[in-house]
This record gives structure tokens, C-alpha cells and sequence, in this order.
């Protein structure tokens, strides 16, 4: 579908935090049962049948060092760095007796690695302390250790014990509000509690993946590959993009205003 008629064809995720759109669905005969997340997530299955969490790790302490290691650093630059780190300090035990130092040359081509070596020794001493070094599944025990927030423990607690999750990252809130789940303006919590409204529970962990790969490798931030899409009929990509435009400019006035 080429832009024009993608602008003016009808919207069945136009309202989508009420709306379940039957009758301008993805699929050919939607049960209506069907959620209309559902109905998304099971399109890009078919795009991304294998997607899963693409962090090298061998234990749920490798899995949350992996995490911790790639907020703001692509995946690709977490694998470069683990294998030597993991080899040198394979679990909690050896890496609690670590100075933050000590650690610091394994991961220092990644962002903020200065900081990222503090938490993961600081981790590593508080999972020895407390939990004689084995990574909790409490979300609020996950979410009190060092340098671990919301997004993080979601993905432990999905991929390291299949505890129903769902992590927002960068590619999740991006493609939530480009197919409707989610609207510009909403924060990442409340995109996650969205997900969690219109995807089945049963479906959140591959979800996230499936998510994450149609963000990472074919709805891009910049060059998405819209000519082969199949959510061009319900895409709000230009909605979205006409809503950052406004917001820059409303930022960028009260910045003026105050000063
Ligand atoms: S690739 Fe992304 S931006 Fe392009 S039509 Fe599909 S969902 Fe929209």
C-alpha cells in the first residue's frame, strides 16, 4: 500500500484503547474473542516465527549482567564484551570478590560502562549478601538491586523463569504507538499496562520478542520497510511523527518562556 492510500484508508487501531476492530481486522475472520493486540502479535510471528532474546547468556546472574549491560548499547555490543567478562567472572560468586576496576576493562567499549561496572560488582556482592548469589524472581526484590529498574526485571523474569512479562524498550514503545496499542503521549508504564490489557496473558513473553525484532529489523526508527508491511492499512506512523514535531516545539516555547 503506498503512502497515500495508507493516509487515507480506514484506522481500526485509531482508538485502539477502547476499540476492538472486527470489522477492519488484520486477519481474513477474526474470532471475536480475538484481541485486537493479539491479532498484531500474531502477524508478526509471521514475519519473526524464531524471535527471542537475542543477550548471550548461560544463567539467569548472566542473563541480568547481559540486561543491566544494555541500557542505552545495542545487543550486538553487549555479545561482543560478555564472553570475555563471563569467563572471567561466570556467576555472582566471582564477580561479588570484583572491584568495579577490575571489570571496567572488560566492558569499556559499551556506553556508560564506568557506571555499568559499579552496578554489576555492586549486583553481584548484594545477590552473594542476599540471596546466596541466585538471581530472585520478585519482581520488587529484582527491581531494588543495583542499576535494575522496571524494564530490566521484566525481562529476567520472562526469559530467565517464563514468568508472563512485558518489557517496554525503545523498540516495543515505538511500535506500540506506531500500530495503535499505545498513544504518542503515553509514558512507558502506561504502555505496558496497555500490552498488558490488549495482549493475552499467555502471549506477553514471545510477544515482547516478536516486538522487539519487528522493531529492530523491519519497522526501524528510521528506514521502516513499509512497502512490505502488512500494518499499513492501520499504521500511525505520520500521526506519530506530526505528534513529536508538536511536542518538540511546545518544549522548545516553554523553554523560551522560562528563560
Ligand atoms: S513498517 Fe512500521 S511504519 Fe511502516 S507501515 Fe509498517 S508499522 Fe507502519
Amino acid at each position: 500500500m503506498n503512502e497515500d492510500n495508507r493516509q487515507t484508508a480506514a484506522l481500526p487501531g485509531a482508538d485502539a484503547d477502547q476499540a476492538t476492530p472486527d470489522s477492519d481486522s488484520l486477519v481474513q475472520t477474526p474470532s471475536k474473542s480475538t484481541r485486537y493486540g493479539d491479532e498484531i502479535i500474531h502477524e508478526i510471528e509471521k514475519i519473526f516465527p524464531d524471535a527471542e532474546c537475542e543477550l548471550h547468556h548461560e544463567s539467569p546472574f548472566q542473563l541480568l549482567v547481559a540486561v543491566a549491560l544494555s541500557a542505552q548499547t545495542t545487543d550486538a555490543a553487549v555479545n561482543k564484551v560478555t564472553p570475555a567478562l563471563f569467563a572471567a567472572y561466570p556467576n555472582a560468586d566471582a564477580m561479588s570478590r570484583a572491584e568495579p576496576a577490575d571489570l571496567e576493562p572488560y566492558i569499556q567499549t559499551i556506553g556508560l560502562y564506568r557506571t555499568k561496572a559499579k552496578n554489576i560488582a555492586a549486583l553481584a556482592r548484594e545477590l552473594e549478601d542476599k540471596y546466596q548469589g541466585q538471581v530472585p524472581s520478585n519482581r520488587k526484590q529484582l527491581e531494588a538491586l543495583p542499576g535494575v529498574g522496571r524494564k530490566t526485571a521484566n525481562v529476567v523474569r520472562s526469559v530467565a523463569f517464563d514468568i508472563p512479562s512485558f518489557a517496554v524498550d525503545t523498540h516495543v514503545d515505538r511500535i506500540s504507538k506506531r500500530l495503535g496499542l499505545a498513544r504518542p503521549q503515553d509514558s512507558v508504564e502506561k504502555v505496558e499496562e496497555k500490552l498488558k490489557r490488549k495482549i493475552s496473558r499467555d502471549l506477553w513473553n514471545r510477544a515482547h520478542h516478536e516486538m522487539i525484532f519487528f522493531g529492530r529489523y523491519f519497522c526501524t526508527a528510521r528506514n521502516p520497510r513499509c512497502a512490505d508491511c502488512p500494518f499499513g492499512r492501520i499504521c500511525r506512523k505520520e500521526k506519530l511523527e506530526v505528534w513529536k514535531q508538536a511536542e518538540k516545539k511546545r518544549l522548545k516555547s516553554q523553554r523560551d518562556t522560562n528563560g
